[in-house]
């Protein structure tokens, strides 16, 4: 377990993006967190496969800390608290759209989930009333990470067979409409290769909500 982190959970005195005292909340203050203004934007990007999309903001400078902080240093309860600015565009986005079922494209089982415990969209989507299930599955795939890769075509590659439907999940997806959360959208790469997999198990129809995308 690296240090800084139980340091950071045991001591921290100020907030991990401004440094000013932290009060009663932990790690980030309220300030820096309700500086995540809603900048909705969709359908900008045209990505294979995806029948169109919705990214709640931009994703900036602090954005990019506090995300940082839950996939890397483990912070879940900032991932609930990401759930709760993006919980009402969320449903607006699944009133308009009607879907048949609501998943998630699920984090890398060794990077994050093994070392984490937990995932951060699934506990995104906790702090929604929206109702959602496992369909996705990830693969252990060592490969580099997609962080490190810029281009779309680059990135294909290495989603390419990295996710599967989960046993049982077919007739879920099957002649359906489907809405997918993700925490980033970064070139499309993934929600295409999601998608892609969703159609191939028969889905007629899929879309993607993206907490954050490009500015
Ligand atoms: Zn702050």
């Amino acid at each position: 377990m690296p240090k800084r982190w139980i340091e950071r959970l045991l001591f921290a005195e100020t907030c991990a993006l401004c440094g000013e005292p932290l009060g009663s909340s932990s790690v980030v203050c309220d300030r820096c967190l309700l500086s995540i203004h809603p900048q909705p934007e969709e359908d900008l990007l045209s990505i294979p496969y995806l029948d169109g999309y919705r990214a709640f903001t931009a994703y900036g400078e602090s954005e990019r800390k506090i995300l940082e902080l839950v996939k890397f240093q483990g912070f879940k309860h900032l991932a609930r608290e990401i759930g709760k600015l993006v919980s009402s565009h969320l449903r607006e986005y699944e009133k308009h759209l009607k879907p048949d079922a609501v998943t998630f494209i699920p984090t890398n089982p060794f990077r994050y989930w093994f070392l984490r415990g937990f995932d951060p969209v699934e506990e995104i989507l906790k702090e929604t009333s929206v109702n959602f299930e496992r369909i996705i599955g990830r693969r252990w795939l060592f490969r580099k990470p997609l962080a490190r890769v810029k281009s779309f075509r680059e990135r294909q590659k290495l989603v390419k067979d990295a996710f599967y439907i989960k046993r049982g999940k077919i007739p879920r997806v099957s002649g359906g409409k489907i809405l997918v959360v993700d925490d980033v959208l970064t070139t499309g790469s993934t929600a295409s290769e999601i998608a892609r997999l969703l159609k191939s198990a028969g889905a007629v129809e899929v879309y993607l909500f993206a907490v954050f995308r490009p500015h």
